[in-house]
């Protein structure tokens, strides 16, 4: 009796961590590396790092300006590539 218990000799403790959109994170560290707990760590709903201060998470990772463009320009290549294949693709069932 008692030997189940065996498997938990290490002494854990949990984090809470919050990233921007709220989510909580609580990571588990056992106390010999209590020292090195991360400040921030990465949500794994939304992939944001989240911060030990609830109420001031880290921000979200840089959004910047050109990255929504680029990704708009993305979208429209594919568009248009996705046309392109279309138009491809039909010429050869006609012309078969
Ligand atoms: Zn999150």
């Amino acid at each position: 009796m008692g030997e189940a218990e065996r498997g938990e000799a290490a002494p854990r403790f949990r984090l809470s961590y919050w990233c921007a959109n709220g989510h909580e994170t609580k990571p588990s560290f056992s106390e010999e590396t209590e020292a090195q707990t991360p400040e921030t760590w990465d949500c794994p709903r939304c992939g944001f790092p989240a911060g030990q201060d609830r109420e001031n998470p880290p921000s979200p990772p840089r959004t910047e300006p050109y990255k929504t463009h680029l990704a708009y320009v993305k979208e429209r290549r594919t568009e248009a590539d996705g046309a392109a294949i279309l138009e491809e693709a039909l010429s050869k069932l006609r012309g078969r």
